[in-house]
């Protein structure tokens, strides 16, 4: 009876069974989700492991490289979504070249999103080098990628200031819920309702002036985070990923309103589960960033939220990894880690 008893108690604790239904005694199994977040930033159009400047080979840069990552990081995880951070138009010699010569012949199709589209990428995020050839240039670009481009905090100043948007509103979704089937950890099917939310520095419009000047405007990140969660929590959103182009900043609250960094000040919004950022074209977690309050860069946790950014030029990707379970209708992160992951040994020492 004593053995039996144990024996129950070990199959339970496998089953995740944490009490029973009062009704008919049946136990109550708590679902439990790992999903795994995935990011690329900060691309600067290193498309190909090429260096345009020298005109050779470079392993240690480009998208077709970290797709490798990308790959084996999908292997090891049942559940996973990936996104992009932005910079991703400009930055190389090819940027250039399709951006002043060449993208009409190519029918719109950008180089970027050629091979982008083969990788299943759930949202994009604007960073502020997608302005620097123009909102047309823009337009036509972002039209040729297979996925969803949201950013939160970008409005138009006029009328038809981009894509036929009008006054004030945003020029991109602020955010997306998208619904993701996954599997928990016994093997069952569940919908999990994803939020995605993206941010540029509002220094577009001096960045930018020449393109930008009476068109656009933009708002602070945190202030368009706190308008935007608690409308994406109302609206159903299990979990919300934030998608900052925008770098560690002030570590001290409140943090400036128009700051150009404000990854730590976003850690502060209530609701947001895991931190995508990038535009510093530096690595997080990493020992350079120990002293940081609140800081775990063993866990790549930064106040409390997992967070990641994932260096430049593809040479690292971005993974957070959220464990979820689901109490009374209502999805919870219960743990969490982050960690990036260089597409060559040693690619971040130098960081
Ligand atoms: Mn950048
Ligand atoms: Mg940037």
């Amino acid at each position: 009876m004593h053995n039996k008893k144990i024996l129950t108690l070990i199959i339970a604790g496998a089953l995740g069974v944490t009490g029973c239904n009062s009704d008919d005694n049946s136990p109550i199994i708590t679902p439990t989700v790992e999903l795994r977040v995935l990011e690329t930033s900060d691309i600067h159009t290193n498309i190909m492991d090429y260096d345009y400047f020298k005109s050779k080979e470079d392993q240690t840069i480009g998208l077709a490289r970290t797709a490798s990552v990308i790959h084996a990081a999908r292997t090891e995880a049942d559940n996973h979504v990936l996104v992009d951070n932005g910079d991703l138009l400009q930055g190389s010699p090819m940027g250039d070249y399709m951006a002043k010569i060449k993208l009409e012949e190519w029918n719109g199709e950008h180089p970027a999103y050629k091979a982008m589209n083969t990788l299943d990428y759930a949202v994009g995020n604007i960073g502020n080098h997608e302005f620097n050839y123009g909102l047309d240039f823009l337009k036509q670009a972002v039209d040729g990628a297979n996925f969803p481009y949201i950013s939160a905090n970008v409005f138009c100043k006029i009328d038809n200031c981009y894509d036929g948007k009008m006054k004030d509103q945003p020029l991109f979704s602020p955010y997306l819920i998208i619904e993701k089937q996954v599997t928990d950890t016994n093997g069952n099917n569940h919908t999990l309702k994803i939020g995605y939310i993206g941010f540029v520095p509002p220094q577009i419009e001096q960045w930018d002036r020449a393109h930008l000047n009476g068109k656009v405007y933009a708002t602070g990140i945190v202030e368009a985070a706190e308008k935007y969660v608690p409308q994406m929590k109302a609206e159903g959103a299990d979990v919300i990923i934030a998608i900052p182009h925008s770098g560690i900043g002030s570590t001290t609250a409140p943090a400036d309103v128009s700051a150009e960094n404000a990854t730590y000040a976003l850690t502060n919004v209530e609701g947001i589960d895991a931190i995508m950022f990038g535009h510093s074209h530096a690595i997080f977690p990493h020992a350079s960033y120990a002293d940081l309050p609140n800081t775990d860069i063993e866990k790549g946790l930064l106040n409390g939220v997992p967070s990641v950014m994932p260096g430049r030029w593809g040479d690292n990707l971005g993974i957070v990894d959220l464990t979820l379970t689901k109490t009374d209708g209502k999805w919870n992160v219960v743990d969490s880690r982050a960690e990036s992951r260089p597409i060559y040994d040693g690619a971040n020492k130098k960081h």
